[in-house]
């Protein structure tokens, strides 16, 4: 990416924050930004004028036109010169933070959450959700709390354009995400989330949600408020918080608690991550499988995947063969490589990889696995094995780009 002419104070006064709660020392944070559209850039942008340690902007998506009237972020000058680019959100993103304060240290993530490397996210004091979808949603929640890490998410227009809503996930001794949702809600999210068989896979839809660059500021203001303020003092909660704001018709502002459910399974003890080994001398490009199993001293050691992943597939329309090597959820929304048809056959999905699997030679990186990622060993073939995390440090700094 092209570098951000140093035009920005060199001198930054914040003595007018030093009385409230977002003083120096409590805003010497990192925070994990998902989502880069109408909330995140709301998001961003109040992180970087209090002046955070460190911010790191995820996002999959091309900056687009229609962003143009709730992303601040994106008006600039040359903002036509990027959309044609095909500028990430991600990328611009953080270059247009970087220049807002120069003492933040910035990072972009180009590519879809479940993909991001989880050591980003184990840096973190605080990740803020700002996506507009609630597999990525879910996604996010189940890594936040296996890290225990507290998670800010932020919803758009759920009464009408002009409501909204704030939620913090403590971390993990609280509930998640899919804790607040309906029985049968979750089931299905479970299942979109595994990419399960189901007869009529759903291709992601394109609903156009109506939000205004109004309400994008109120909910924003409200994450970071609630958020740095939760991070700072290092709370610990048992107890998810919500705020419900709604300007019309009638003003109002509903906060309530809510609990872990019992039926939620993202809970299981056997997944957390309390402790980490971090390799700083591997590298995803360079580690098979293999190497990563041999550490365990366990003979029946095997890679537990985080989600499913297609392995190799067949187009029904051509009969290409090929080895797709993404998560099974990813793999729906793709196309045969060489005709471009959509009836695919999965022919092998993985969940795991033991040593005696022929893929277990191969590298991390060639499986598709995020870069700079926690991955977890079973030491055993039973379900209540004891489990390791092993992260593959080596290659953290290639899990983002720097803004400049
Ligand atoms: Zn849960
Ligand atoms: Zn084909």
């Amino acid at each position: 990416m092209s570098a951000v002419p140093n035009d920005g104070p060199r001198t930054r006064d914040y003595s007018r924050l030093e009385s409230t709660a977002f003083s120096r020392h409590a805003t010497r944070i990192t925070a994990v930004v998902a989502g880069a559209g109408a909330l995140g850039n709301e998001v961003i942008k109040n992180l970087a004028l209090l002046g955070i340690r460190g911010l790191c902007i995820a996002d999959r998506d091309r900056i687009d036109a229609s962003n143009l009237t709730r992303s601040i972020l994106y008006c600039t000058k040359d903002v036509d010169e990027e959309i044609a680019l095909g500028t990430p959100k991600a990328l611009f993103a953080a270059r247009r933070a970087r220049e807002i304060n120069r003492d933040v240290d910035v990072s972009a993530y180009v590519g879809e959450i479940a993909d991001l490397g989880a050591a980003i996210l184990r840096r973190a004091d605080v990740v803020f959700s700002c996506l507009d979808n609630e597999m990525a949603r879910l996604e996010l929640s189940w890594w936040c709390t296996r890290l225990d890490k507290p998670l800010v998410d932020g919803g758009l227009g759920l009464q009408n354009a002009s409501s909204g809503m704030v939620s913090i996930f403590p971390g993990a001794s609280g509930p998640c995400y899919a804790c607040r949702k309906s029985g049968e809600r979750r089931r299905e999210l479970l299942r979109d989330l595994h990419g399960r068989e189901d007869p009529c896979w759903r291709r992601q839809s394109d609903d156009v949600i109506a939000t205004t660059p109004l309400m994008a500021s109120v909910v924003g203001a409200m994450q970071v408020e609630f958020g740095v303020r939760f991070a700072s003092n290092r709370v610990r909660a048992d107890e998810g918080r919500a705020w419900e704001i709604a300007l019309h018709p009638k003003p109002r502002l509903d906060t309530f608690s809510f609990g872990r459910s019992d039926a939620c399974p993202l809970h299981d003890p056997v997944s957390m991550i309390t402790s980490v080994v971090e390799r700083v001398d591997r590298r995803s490009a360079d580690w098979a499988v293999l190497d990563l199993l041999a550490e365990s001293g366990s003979s029946d050691a095997s890679l537990v995947l985080d989600w499913p992943l297609t392995a190799r597939a067949r187009c029904h329309g051509c009969s290409h063969e090929w080895e797709p090597l993404m998560r099974r959820a990813r793999f729906r929304g793709e196309r045969c490589p060489q005709c471009g048809g959509g009836e695919l056959v999965e022919l092998e999905v993985l969940s795991e990889i033991g040593r005696s699997s022929p893929w277990a030679s191969r590298t991390l990186a060639a499986l598709g696995l995020p870069k700079g990622h926690i991955h977890e060993i079973a030491c055993g073939s039973s379900d209540a094995a004891p489990r390791s995390h092993v992260e593959i440090t080596g290659d953290l700094e290639l899990a983002t780009v720097e803004a400049c």
